[in-house]
């Protein structure tokens, strides 16, 4: 857990993650001083002097909050399977940065013919352990190739059959000439906490939990 005893670092992601927490943290009464797309700074001070925000990729957060280097986090579903989890408690599912984790080929590729025949099929991804998961369970055989990003262009190049990514509107597969063959699970975003943290610091750490747990609520009931 970060140094000092009475300070609260909160890690999150630019972009989705950031955007849309920062409507919980208002609703718990902490304002973000400086916006992340027009300042290089990679720690955030608040309106609240014992709570500041570090910025990390969306794939270190787990590991920042792991490790102490920040007392809590916010963290996808997706980036939380990869990582395994270890030493984070997981009280509350936050439901922003909404999304499903499919399965998408080429729209000229048979997938289900594929499949039937039981040979082995190339997949990329960035989620090689829910990749290998998912295509256990179903039996089939696959060749998983890592990447790290632009996925879309696997089944375009010849890379690999399909691919296993995140989908929200189907607008970028449908750009490329993908479709949608399965739904693995829908995915959303988590508040983590350093389990170490959350005995030091029990007190502030509840009602920040409590404060997220309520404004979480309140978007559950707009919808
Ligand atoms: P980078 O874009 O820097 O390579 P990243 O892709 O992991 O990193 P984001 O695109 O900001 O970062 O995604 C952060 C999180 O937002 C993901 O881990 C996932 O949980 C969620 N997310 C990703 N894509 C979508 C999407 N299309 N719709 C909704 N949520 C998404
Ligand atoms: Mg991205």
């Amino acid at each position: 857990m970060t140094r000092d005893a009475s300070l609260i670092t909160l890690a999150l992601s630019k972009g989705r993650i950031f955007d849309e927490t920062l409507p919980l943290l208002k609703a718990a009464g902490i304002e973000v001083a400086e916006d992340p797309e027009k300042s290089r700074k990679l720690i955030l001070a608040t309106n609240r002097p014992d709570v500041r925000v570090v910025l990390v990729r969306a794939t270190d957060v787990p590991t920042y909050v792991q490790y102490g280097g920040a007392d809590l986090g916010v963290a996808g579903k997706d980036v939380l399977l990869e990582h395994g989890g270890q030493g984070l408690y997981q009280p509350l599912d936050l439901n922003i940065a909404r999304c499903r984790m499919s399965v998408a080929v080429r729209d000229d590729f048979d997938y289900a013919a594929a499949v039937k025949q039981g040979s082995r099929i190339r997949v990329a991804t960035k989620y090689t352990t829910v990749a290998r998961q998912h295509f256990a369970d179903k039996g089939v055989h696959v060749d998983l190739i890592k990447l790290y990003g632009s996925m879309e262009l696997a089944p375009l190049t010849g890379l690999a059959d399909a691919i296993v990514d995140l989908v929200s509107t189907g607008s970028t597969l449908k750009a490329n000439h993908l479709v949608e063959v399965e739904h693995i699970m829908p995915i959303s975003s988590r508040l983590v906490v350093n389990q170490a943290a959350l005995k030091l610091k029990r007190s502030t750490l509840r009602a920040l939990i409590d404060a997220f747990a309520a404004a979480t609520n309140v978007n559950l009931a707009k919808e």
